[in-house]
């Protein structure tokens, strides 16, 4: 059984599955799937987020705002955790820091990252954190700001081995997504090699980068198969043990809080 520890599910594109979310969900249930991290990326879209959550047991949100998410104002600390609890949310983000696209100001994304760390420090919920193009900031954000008792995940991980290696050290977990099945991701799959299995999460970030072979269309939660197969591969291990190792790191980072907000088929 796997877990697709980061979708987007208000964005997904539902033309195959007739405009409804549930029979999406239903074809990633037929391949194994049995649980979701749904990601808000604003505040405004966490309401919506939470009846997703409450129609279906199995999905289980995240509440923050993206760093390239364009908002009037930069959300408070107290926003973020009143939204958290509001909506029953399991972690704190997606956050982080995103200097390859410019579009929203690096010191704009600086304090927004900072205020959800100090978010999740206060609600003691693991962080979702999107990295790119500023790996030594990231770190040393997440180093002066995070618990390693609670940690979180550097979600869609592209970057080099040397930072995995510390965000683990951190405290932190490495997730992957379906670029690792890509042609030219050749040295992301020299990282997914060598991490520590037991530090691994998979993902699918849909709508978005969908893996091989469905690369250029819609993204879904089911594709997440595809990013344990490729793993598989590279590590040559079964994609069982894939599922079963990324399942249980899930659930080590976010136990505390998924058996209060769903049932949970491993306590
Ligand atoms: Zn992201
Ligand atoms: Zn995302």
């Amino acid at each position: 059984m796997f877990v697709d520890s980061h979708c987007h599910l208000d964005r997904l594109d539902l033309t195959l599955h007739d405009g409804r979310l549930s029979a999406a969900l239903d074809a990633a249930r037929a391949r194994g799937v049995h649980r979701f991290l749904s990601i808000a990326t604003t505040l405004e879209s966490a309401s919506a987020m939470a009846e997703i959550t409450r129609d279906h047991d199995d999905v289980l949100m995240s509440v923050g705002v993206h760093p390239l998410a364009e908002v009037p104002e930069a959300p408070s600390v107290e926003a973020i955790v009143e939204c958290a609890e509001r909506c029953g949310a399991v972690a704190i983000g997606e956050t982080g820091l995103d200097f390859h696209y410019d579009s929203v100001p690096r010191e704009v994304q600086r304090q927004r990252f900072i205020a959800h760390l100090q978010a999740a420090r206060s609600l003691e919920l693991p962080v979702v954190i999107h990295t790119r193009d500023a790996r030594e900031e990231t770190l040393a954000l997440v180093r002066e700001h995070t618990d390693p008792s609670v940690g979180g995940v550097l979600h869609c991980f592209t970057e080099d081995l040397d930072m995995a290696r510390e965000a683990i050290r951190l405290g932190l977990y490495v997730s992957l997504a379906g670029i690792v099945t890509f042609a030219s991701a050749k040295a992301l799959r020299d990282v997914a090699r060598q991490l520590p299995l037991d530090r691994l999460l998979i993902e699918t970030d849909s709508p978005f980068l969908a893996p091989v072979p469905y690369r250029g269309q819609a993204n879904e939660p089911q594709y997440v198969v595809e990013v344990a197969e490729c793993i598989a591969e590279v590590r040559g291990i079964t994609v069982d043990e894939v599922a079963m190792q990324t399942r249980a790191n899930f659930y080590r980072l976010f136990a505390a809080s998924v058996s209060d907000a769903a049932p949970n088929p491993f306590v």
